[in-house]
């Protein structure tokens, strides 16, 4: 479950980012690059929050919605994606 919240929340944030720098670009002002520069951190502290090892812990980032095994502790991961 954790691996697909990961992987859509990532996949939300970047369309979100995208959106708020076209927005940014098309109308000038400058508030929705700060939001797009906040979207980016918020994205940071998904992947770092949502990308770890339910074993050890360990910090797998983006990598974790993808590998199979964890590379420290050589668990399997959940996949609830099959
Ligand atoms: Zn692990």
């Amino acid at each position: 479950m954790k691996r697909k919240l990961l992987r859509y929340s990532v996949l939300a944030m970047c369309a979100l980012i995208a959106v708020l720098l076209i927005t940014c670009s098309a109308t000038g002002n400058r508030a929705f690059g700060y939001w797009a520069i906040a979207a980016v951190a918020a994205a940071f502290l998904i992947v770092i929050i949502l990308g770890r090892c339910p074993h050890c812990g360990k910090l797998l980032g983006y990598a974790y919605s993808r590998v199979r095994y964890c590379p420290f502790c050589g668990d399997k991961l959940d996949d609830d994606d099959k």
